[in-house]
């Protein structure tokens, strides 16, 4: 069977693959429900042949789900070659509404013969019809790559479905494929699939001819796999495999030497190597041992059973049990609204299983286990005070009073106030502005390196201990963090990466972002250090460049640097916020570190947990850390990929919209990311060239992430934070964040195409107000309207880029480059003498600025929008900022009081010698 050239089905549409059957079914039912009222009738082969093209279309694709299924799919072929219009269309609703609400999730293995299977799936409840038992059984489908005869699979499904016992706590069907390429798709379009048992002896080809799954095999495959034999196919396959969805358990059966295979280190990752002629059931168990492996939330397992026990409580804590609540008079409403359990949870006891977050040595520890697993890294930590504290735990544990750190400027927040902590002397970085809409992308690698090169010159690299970046930005810019990293161990080996990926935890479950995160950006790294591509690469580089980099030739600022495997540690550190990607409870967060050098600094980075941690952690927070993981090693995939392609359709919907892409835009990658880091010229994400996409994602300097949407406002006459006022107020939409002439939405594993619908109605219905009003007014409406477009889109300040810190604030002044000891100002700050307020508006700023003494800041201003520090302490105030805060039209402006003016150190202050504050470690 092969796939019709032309083919509407966008099976090359990866991403978009659930969306993509779906909609195919509705094709299918529309060409059926044609056929039936008028076609047949009329004898009009037409409409038949519609339904057989498409049916040809879908089956190709259903070849890959259980469900429907060869018996159903046949079934309807049949139906349509008979001729009966009516039952065909009947039939191919039913199923495609079974496949719509997943009731066949629950009566599994019953539906593939009998049409009225499909009754009870849908009229019982699905607690009520579990096969036979009580109690919802978690459906998944198990992919099985087999050399078998096409024949013969419907009777490997259904011995399989023999083994099914009742105390089973989960229920699967099988898809069975026969090849290499198969077995890809499988993987791709299926997000059911958990599990692949790959018997020895499949051959390599797919019968689809799909392009661009070559072009995606090209980078998981080494070349020339279509040529081994078929048992050194095996290991390839299993690579490819856990490339692309690392969470699937595999076995492998083989009839080979089990034991060679098992201790073959390629086949590591494989959960069990079978002996092809053992018991079947043990092939059963293991499947369901393994999905059991990731279902088990220790934390939360246990969580339940403590809050079920009875317990007298003499400890503090008195909503524990929740006594105080309900028999009170006056706040019984609180128990009524959270319900019983919240209460029967709380607890300050950290023993009756109740493991302690700041010691943990039971079911914490093993939640965290497995959190490092599903998310890649070699430990996780959990934490229950957002990532503004995991932060500065990383940063304490990490940071020597006196470090240097290469740092983006517009890093949230707590950074700042980590490296006050710490003591560590920043070096901002600039990230490249998108001046237009007011706000920064992402910080070039040219300028990271030339800030490294330029601190070797003066001989301070030693001291630069880490760099800091946030990937993806708040408005959605990705690193290409492997090949930033590795430029950067190019000219210091021993670099620590921290990567604030707040935004973008989920992105581990992307096949397509995943290795632009931090560590999957780290296992790539570790990955070729142990090949041979950095060597040969390295000694082209000596050749070229000579052995020792020398900081003074700009070639280097150009030329791709490679980094030495003898000399180079992999130390990369990773914190999200779990809580804004996943489904963890507010302040839900984690750390993920893949740091070669760990030991080293353990006992450190254990005193950052207890000087940040609350001794009275949340336990739902952490509860709630232990879920998301379960969920995203379970779901994950599927969820991110049609959080993807929600954003995709909007991005759509909205820029082709006849009449709301009139005053509205969502922008493009050609709008965020300039031609520069755009090597492969990839400039929509709505384009329809995906292979240019993959490539893109694979080099480009900077991606954009499609869950962020940058909606302009600005052309609509609405600033920023009018317009996200009015969704919220007029039209019950929250939204992210703003900027002067745009606001940020986003989509995440909660949207679902309703959404999309409620967004685009929206925007429909403020669009023809404002054609409405226009029309209305006339003339000089239009013209007002024209002004103030032109007044939000064109005259828009210049941000101002970091000043310098002042000279009292550096060890040596002289210096070409540009870290400060920002712990000094910040507490110099704390003496009500060395400080002194300013007017923003006052002739005193003026002249000062003219003819000195110089403006230095004390403390840290951060207006939202756009929420990055225009000034930080000791950091010299230039005439870029005072104009751009006496443009800002935010009220919000943190660490700034109107009233009282600026706050700066005084003159008097900075003149005093500064003593050597910190040594330098
Ligand atoms: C939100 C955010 C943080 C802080 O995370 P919380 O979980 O809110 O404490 C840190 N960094 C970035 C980039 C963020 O967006």
């Amino acid at each position: 069977m092969s796939l019709d050239q032309d083919t509407t089905l966008p099976l090359d549409h990866l991403v978009s693959t659930m969306e993509a059957r779906l909609d195919a079914w509705r094709v299918l039912n529309a060409a059926n429900r044609a056929w039936a009222a008028t076609g047949a009738a009329t004898g009009d082969e037409t409409a038949k042949q519609a339904v057989e093209h498409q049916l040809r279309c879908l089956s190709s694709l259903e070849e890959f789900y259980a469900f429907p299924g060869r018996q159903f799919m046949g079934s309807l072929a049949e139906l349509v070659a008979e001729g009966d219009a009516a039952a065909a269309a009947r039939l191919s609703a039913r199923l495609s509404a079974a496949l719509l609400s997943k009731s066949y999730h629950n009566n599994p293995g019953e539906w593939d013969s009998d049409e009225s299977s499909l009754d009870n799936a849908d009229r019982l409840p699905p607690a009520l019809n579990g096969n036979g038992g009580d109690k919802h059984r978690p459906y998944f489908e198990v992919l099985v790559v087999t050399p078998t005869p096409q024949t013969k699979w419907t009777e490997v499904s259904r011995e399989m479905r023999r083994l099914r016992r009742p105390q089973d706590p989960f229920v699967y069907e099988l898809v069975i494929v026969g090849s290499f390429e198969d077995a890809a798709l499988g993987a791709i379009l299926n997000p059911a699939i958990e599990a692949v048992v790959v018997f020895d002896g499949f051959h390599f080809a797919s019968q689809h001819d799909v392009p661009l799954l070559h072009r995606f095999l090209e980078a998981h495959v080494p070349p020339g796999v279509a040529d081994l034999t078929s048992e050194a196919m095996t290991p390839a396959l299993v690579r490819m495999l856990k490339n692309l969805r690392p969470e699937l358990d595999i076995y492998l059966l083989s009839d080979r030497k089990v034991e060679e295979m098992a201790a073959n280190p390629e086949l590591a990752c494989v959960r069990r190597v079978f002996y092809e002629v053992e018991e079947p059931l043990e092939i059963h168990l293991s499947i369901l041992d393994g999905i059991n492996d990731r279902y088990e939330t220790p934390y939360f397992d246990n969580l339940k059973k403590y809050s079920q026990r009875p317990m007298g409580t003499f400890h503090a804590l008195p909503v524990a049990r929740g006594k105080s609540i309900f028999k009170s008079n006056w706040i019984r409403d609180m128990g009524e609204f959270y319900g019983l359990n919240l209460f029967l949870a709380e607890s300050s006891a950290t023993t009756g299983g109740l493991d302690s977050l700041l010691e943990p040595t039971g079911n914490i520890k093993t939640a965290q286990d497995k959190a490092a697993r599903a998310f890649g890294a070699d430990h996780a930590f959990f934490v229950t005070n957002g990532t503004s504290t995991s932060n500065k735990i990383v940063e304490q544990a990490l940071l020597h009073p006196g470090d240097i750190v290469l740092v983006d400027r517009n890093c949230h927040k707590s950074h700042h106030y980590g490296m006050v902590l710490a003591g560590a002397r920043p070096v901002y970085l600039e990230a490249y502005p998108m001046m237009e809409y007011s706000m920064y992308g992402g910080v070039p690698l040219r300028t990271i390196k030339k800030a490294m090169l330029d601190l070797k010159a003066e001989g301070k690299l030693d001291r630069v201990r880490m760099l800091l970046l946030t990937n993806c930005t708040f408005d959605g810019h990705v690193y290409n963090t492997r090949q930033v990293m590795e430029e950067c161990l190019a000219i210091k080996p021993d670099l620590i990466f921290l990567w604030d990926e707040a935004w973008f935890g989920f992105a581990r479950f992307s096949p397509f972002f995943r290795q632009r995160t931090a560590m999957g950006a780290a296992t790539l790294i570790k990955r070729a250090m142990a090949g041979s591509d950095y060597r040969s690469a390295l000694e082209a580089q000596h050749r070229e460049v000579g052995v020792d980099l020398d900081p003074a030739d700009a070639r280097l600022l150009d030329r791709r640097l490679v980094p030495d495997p003898d000399r180079m540690r992999v130390r990369v550190y990773q914190t999200n916020s779990t809580h804004k990607s996943m489904s963890a409870l507010r302040q839900g967060s984690m750390i993920l570190v893949c740091d070669q050098d760990f030991h080293h600094v353990e006992e450190a980075f254990h005193e950052a947990i207890f000087t940040h941690t609350s001794t009275s952690p949340n336990l739902q927070i952490i509860a709630s850390l232990d879920i998301a993981r379960r969920q995203m090693e379970l779901e994950g995939y599927e969820m991110v990929m049609k959080a993807t392609q929600l954003a995709l359709i909007i991005r759509s919907e909205v820029n082709r919209h006849p009449l709301v892409s009139k005053y509205f835009r969502v922008l493009d990658l050609g709008d965020m990311v300039p031609a520069e880091f755009r090597r492969t010229g990839m400039e929509s994400l709505t384009g329809t060239d995906w292979t240019k996409a993959i490539e893109s994602i694979w080099n480009d300097e900077f991606v954009l992430d499609p869950t962020r949407l940058t909606l302009v406002c600005g052309s609509a006459g609405f600033d920023g934070t009018e317009f996200k006022g009015m969704l919220a107020e007029k039209y019950d939409i929250q939204i992210n964040k703003t900027s002067r002439n745009s606001i940020l939405l986003q989509t995440n594993i909660n949207n679902t195409r309703s959404d999309v619908a409620h967004l685009m109605k929206v925007l429909v219905d403020i669009a023809t107000g404002i054609e409405e009003r226009l029309a209305a007014g006339g003339e000089p409406a239009v013209a007002a309207f024209r002004g103030r477009v032109a007044g939000l889109m064109k005259d828009v300040p210049d941000m101002p880029n970091f000043s310098r810190f002042h000279d009292h604030f550096r060890e040596d002044t002289g210096s070409a480059t540009s870290e400060g000891d920002i712990r000094s100002a910040f507490y110099l700050a704390y003496d009500e003498g060395s400080c002194e307020h300013v007017k923003l508006n006052s002739r005193e700023i003026d002249r000062r600025l003219k003819s000195g003494p110089e403006l230095v800041s004390a403390s840290f201003v951060i207006p939202y929008p756009p929420g990055f520090p225009i000034m930080v302490p000791g950091q010299v105030i230039t005439t870029e900022t005072i104009e751009f805060m006496r443009k800002l039209d935010v009220k919000e402006i943190h660490g700034y009081q109107a009233s009282r003016g600026l706050k700066l150190l005084t003159p008097k202050a900075l003149a005093v010698q500064p003593v050597m504050r910190i040594e330098v470690a």
